[in-house]
């Protein structure tokens, strides 16, 4: 089994494969584990994953929230606070990527670090990576977990991109809370507490907005001058780092959908598969369940369009959720903020409809050890 990609997606389906006895071979290009843009929030559905897949959130430092704040309109200082139905977790990602890669090497996968895959071709003997370093690994089956943008040859019907996702981590004045939602001009940020008294501020920018994402002060002035609350709490913030982490074409909304003629022995998992507007979705938990469902039907001996179609119809009433729930957040921050105070349990109603659900009884099934040992 080759897996394209250690994110949480490729890791996650590596530790069902390897648990289960399969030989599988990770790629993942970056050598060490680094931080990525992300907004670092984690719910219930990835906390229960990541029990499932041994990883424990408190001992790896992450910070417990209970609470969301949502800033009102322009001029109010106050913030809508809302009791989240679950309590989520806020971890940098490269502690919890690490942790996870860490999890697969120990369940017996086979890591091929600081190697990009340059490109994927279908042989008689099954799939063939190529890698930077010239070499080629080859296997039956592919599982495609390589993230947001598409690998090479392997384009992906739907996906429109221009978002821009930009992340900073802070010293703030006060010590924060709750995860904080932010809308300024055609965007919204996420603040949220992080590790060793930090907080993590990540954006997604509307395409044209990309420059205010090269400079910590640009990014800030942005962000602030959207709502008085984010202006309150940024106000004399510190930058961790000399300059935002930022990524370009971000395809929010992409749902894959297999083509006529699609292969059997090729699986798309996480951002490779969906790509859920951040903030309103757990892109992460999605990762998480899906690599794990994506092992389990590998184990079973289904075909990869099978599973691709069963996710697919899991995935589309969240999808749905969430980009309404974004345009709502992005067109009329006010009004998604007075949903929030005046009508709480939809706000929670609309908080669970965009989760993936999961992770469910089946979803767990293959982690039994002893299961058949497919390549
Ligand atoms: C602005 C923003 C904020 C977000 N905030 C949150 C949040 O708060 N909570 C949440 O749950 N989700 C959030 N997400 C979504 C979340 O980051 C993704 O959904 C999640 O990381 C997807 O996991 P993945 O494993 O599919 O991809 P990734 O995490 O992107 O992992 C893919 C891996 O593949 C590797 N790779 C890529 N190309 C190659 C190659 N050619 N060869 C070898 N390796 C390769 C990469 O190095 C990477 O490690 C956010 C996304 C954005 C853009």
């Amino acid at each position: 089994m080759l897996i394209a990609g250690g994110g949480p997606a490729g890791a996650a389906a590596a530790i069902v494969l390897a648990r289960a006895g399969c030989r599988v071979l990770l790629v993942e290009r970056e050598a060490a584990p680094r931080e990525k843009v992300c907004g670092e929030f984690l719910g219930a559905d990835a906390h229960a994953c990541l029990m499932a897949l041994g990883i424990d959130l408190a001992a790896l430092g992450a910070v417990p929230m209970t609470e969301a704040h949502i800033a009102r309109q322009k001029g109010r200082v106050d913030a809508v606070a809302l009791t989240l139905p679950f309590t989520a977790w806020g971890l940098p990602r490269a502690i919890l990527d690490g942790a996870l890669l860490d999890a697969a090497a120990e369940a017996g996968a086979t890591l091929v670090r600081g190697q990009a895959v340059r490109d994927a071709s279908r042989g008689a003997d099954g799939w063939c990576l190529r890698l930077a370093n010239g070499k080629h690994l080859t296997a039956p089956r592919l599982v495609l977990a390589t993230g947001k943008h598409a690998l090479r040859g392997f384009p992906r019907a739907g996906a429109v991109d221009g978002w821009i996702g930009v992340k900073l981590h802070l010293w703030l004045r006060a010590p924060l809370h709750a995860v904080t939602l932010l809308p300024f001009g055609s965007g919204y940020a996420g603040l949220q507490p992080s590790t060793d008294g930090e907080a993590n501020l990540c954006a997604a920018l509307a395409p044209g907005l990309g420059a205010a994402g090269r400079n910590s002060e640009a990014f800030l002035a942005m962000v602030s001058a959207g709502s008085a609350l984010g202006a309150t709490i940024l106000e004399g913030a510190r930058p961790a780092a000399p300059r935002p982490l930022a990524v370009g074409g971000v395809p929010y909304g992409l749902l894959h959908r297999d083509g006529t003629g699609a292969d059997p022995a090729l699986w798309r998992v996480g951002d490779q598969f969906a790509v859920i507007p951040s903030f309103l979705g757990d892109g992460i938990a999605m990762a998480l369940v899906g690599g794990m469902v994506a092992g389990a039907a590998i184990l079973n001996g289904e075909p990869a369009q099978a599973f691709h179609s069963a996710w697919r119809r899991r995935l589309a009433a969240p999808m749905r959720m969430a980009a309404v729930a974004g345009f709502v957040l992005r067109r009329s921050p006010g009004f998604f903020a007075e949903i929030v105070a005046n009508a709480p349990d939809v706000a929670r109603f609309i908080i669970k409809r965009t989760r993936v659900a999961g992770p469910g009884r089946s979803d767990f099934m293959s982690l039994d050890r002893g299961r058949p040992d497919p390549r």
